[in-house]
């Protein structure tokens, strides 16, 4: 029988019959992967709590008919405890693999996945703000996707900035010319924290002003479900960043 290893992040599991689960998988070789684990809800199962969401893990699987079977699953990270004891956490977690899910088999990348590893491990840390956190794994993994949002020069027609309008479905900021009449404005302190998210600089994301880090997410969060068509469920769930909640 046919057998691969390959390094994971769990998305989702779904129940299937009386013990067994179908694991849905981020891997770092083989793009999104389903599998069965087999006897995974029994308390005595060798996999213990390997295969729960937000878990990385080297799994070993074998070709079957239709789905592949996980035969063993080390554990390489279990961020899972340390996530699900803050919901903020919890939430965010959630909008990030169901970002990761919607990912087509050409976008499922091994720096998706390394970028899915880093984003859950800084939000089992607790170094940052979730929502900041969720943030910038939105802007990058959109970014790997060829869909990053044009903040320095207008995304339409490529005059130099700064602009001070920003608009999900041209793109990013855009000038004056370009900008629907009506389109809502954007300081240029919130324009600087969207290039600080997406260049991943820490020390301005963590120092930027309540004001701007909820309009930086409202933005980021229109743009985010522009792109990815059917909107992520969960970012409805994920609370308005607080000043110095972590
Ligand atoms: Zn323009």
């Amino acid at each position: 029988m046919p057998t691969y290893r390959d390094e994971v992040v769990v998305l989702r599991t779904h129940k299937l019959g009386e013990a067994d689960r179908i694991v849905t998988m981020l891997s770092r070789r083989h793009g999104k992967l389903r599998a069965v684990a087999k006897g995974v809800r029994r308390t005595s199962s060798r996999f213990g709590s390997r295969l729960e969401p937000f878990m990385v893990a080297d799994v070993q699987l074998y070709q079957g008919r239709s789905l592949d079977i996980i035969q063993q699953a080390e554990s390489l990270g279990s961020y899972g405890a340390d996530i699900a004891a803050h919901y903020d956490r919890y939430t965010t977690a959630h909008a990030m693999v169901e970002t990761a899910d919607r990912l087509n088999e050409a976008e499922a990348t091994p720096q998706q996945y390394l970028l899915l590893v880093g984003g859950l491990r800084a939000l089992a840390r607790g170094e940052h703000a979730s929502r900041s956190v969720l943030d910038s794994y939105l802007l990058r993994a959109m970014a790997l996707s060829g869909w990053a949002p044009g903040l320095g020069e207008c995304a339409r027609c490529g005059r130099p900035g700064p602009h001070d309008t920003f608009v999900a479905q041209q793109g990013g900021v855009v000038c004056g010319d370009c900008a629907p009449t009506g389109a809502a404005r954007v300081d240029r302190a919130t324009v600087g924290l969207l290039q600080s998210l997406m260049a991943g600089e820490w020390e301005q994301v963590d120092a930027a002003s309540a004001g701007s880090s909820a309009a930086a997410s409202g933005l980021i969060a229109a743009y985010a479900q522009w792109h990815l068509e059917r909107g992520i469920r969960s970012l409805s769930h994920v609370s308005a960043p607080q000043e110095g909640a972590r």
